[in-house]
């Protein structure tokens, strides 16, 4: 939680940001006792290049380091996804099918995925929407207007991606994919 910066759409833009611009990933406060400066703590370094040559892997990811309570933190852009190796495009394009009705045999080899990624997906949406939607309409009031999961999600990816969405939610401190 409380891990994406909003911002740097690309890797490419990420890779420049950490060089030019590296305190636009510091958060405003530790995320586990809320002190309000943070050391810069060198980088981790992940996979998150997807493309045929993976040349910009592995990528640095910033962290920081509490003088309070000594513990660290991490801050990803908006491209990489904090948990799951594949993109945000890419879950997008299988939920968005999974929404708008398809099997999860056929949004699965649309994407190029096992049945049982886009089942696991799948799950992890639906088990979620409650919160989720609880928090993005309190935030977008435009959302509260829909009534069944799917409605919720088809009206809530019109107005933002969903690595945007996540990121809203990683900011209200949950744990997001
Ligand atoms: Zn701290």
């Amino acid at each position: 939680m409380y891990r994406i910066v909003h911002a740097f759409l690309t890797l490419e833009q990420h890779l420049r940001a950490v060089v030019s611009t590296p305190q636009s990933y510091r958060p405003e406060r530790c995320p586990h006792c809320g002190f309000g400066e943070l050391w810069s703590h060198g980088y981790y370094e992940r996979k998150a290049d997807h493309s045929s040559h993976a040349a910009l892997n592995p990528l640095p990811v910033p962290r920081f380091r509490c003088p309070a309570c000594c513990r660290t933190c991490s801050r990803l852009p908006l491209c990489i996804c904090p948990r799951r190796w594949y993109c945000w495009a890419l879950q997008q394009l299988v939920l968005s099918l999974l929404l708008f009705g398809l099997s999860l045999r056929c949004a699965a080899a649309v994407a190029g995925l096992s049945r049982h990624t886009v089942r696991r997906w799948w799950r992890w949406l639906r088990e979620q929407t409650q919160i989720f939607a609880f928090l993005l309409r309190s935030r977008f009031p435009e959302l509260g207007r829909t009534t069944d999961i799917a409605s919720f999600w088809r009206a809530c990816l019109r107005l933002m991606p969903l690595r945007q969405a996540m990121a809203w939610l990683d900011g209200d401190g949950l744990t997001v994919p």
